[in-house]
């Protein structure tokens, strides 16, 4: 049997090694993120726990190559990001990942198909394939008659349909979420959550969700919850 810290590194979708990103403020010095190392596995549900301040955003900004860490490293796919320049990092983004935001991040004078084609856009997707692929995601999504809807004439359920669309249609391996159901009453927020959880099962993506939604954690297949910047605990949903 291989020892677990080498089959991390070999199959994580995600991995960081003591990641630490320190803010200084006014002579302080804030711990956002604090020696934090922990794996996210394909094809799985995966939710960062922890309540508000407690470092989730800042430690998905330094997974996406948006921030960079005061400490430690990240590895997307096994390719460390400090080895990447900022060429290779925008590349990694636009090619192997997708977002989704807890206040949608819809362009608001787009309409959803324009809203959803815009990262295949800039990976230079030819117009007819970018419009099957927009058409694909937001069938997937159930929203092919709001195609032509711009997003203030959306709920805001079906907007962040629209935005799982955007994430799904330019077909990264990881999605990256955060807060997807904040801003959302629980029924849409489940709704939102069953979609997510599909992207898993039957798109085979791997799903990074940050929260602090109870809904969240009762559905992700592994929870890291965190407390001060530091990772205090990992669950792993009980099978059978
Ligand atoms: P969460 O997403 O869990 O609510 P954040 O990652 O946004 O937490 O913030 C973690 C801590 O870092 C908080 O104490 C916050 O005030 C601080 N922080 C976040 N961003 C900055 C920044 N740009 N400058 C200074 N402090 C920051
Ligand atoms: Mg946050």
């Amino acid at each position: 049997m291989t020892r677990n810290g080498s089959t991390d590194a070999a199959i994580a979708a995600i991995r960081t090694e003591n990641l630490t990103r320190i803010y200084h403020l006014e002579g302080e010095d804030i711990r956002a993120v604090n020696g934090v190392s922990l794996a996210i596995y394909p094809h799985q549900m995966t939710a960062i726990v922890g309540r508000s301040g407690s470092g989730k955003t800042t430690l998905l900004n330094l997974i996406a190559g948006l921030d960079d860490p005061t400490e430690g490293g990240v590895w997307i796919m096994g390719k460390a990001l400090r080895e990447m320049d900022e060429k290779a990092r925008l590349a990694l983004r636009r090619e192997q990942l997708g977002f989704i935001f807890q206040s949608f991040g819809l362009l608001p004078l787009l309409t959803a198909a324009e809203n959803v084609g815009v990262p295949l856009r800039m990976r230079g997707v030819p117009s007819r394939q970018r419009e099957a692929q927009v058409s694909e995601a937001l069938e997937w999504v159930g929203l092919t008659r709001r195609a032509r809807h711009r997003p203030y004439e959306l709920s805001g359920g079906e907007q962040q349909r629209v935005a799982i669309a955007r994430a799904l249609a330019a077909q990264p391996h990881i999605i990256l979420a955060d807060e997807p159901t904040g801003q959302l009453d629980s029924q849409t927020g489940r709704r939102i959550l069953d979609l997510l959880r599909r992207l898993v099962s039957e798109r085979g993506m791997t799903l990074a969700i940050v929260s602090h939604d109870p809904m969240v954690m009762a559905e992700a297949d592994v929870v890291h919850e965190m407390r001060d910047g530091k990772l205090i605990e990992t669950r792993h949903k009980a099978t059978g």
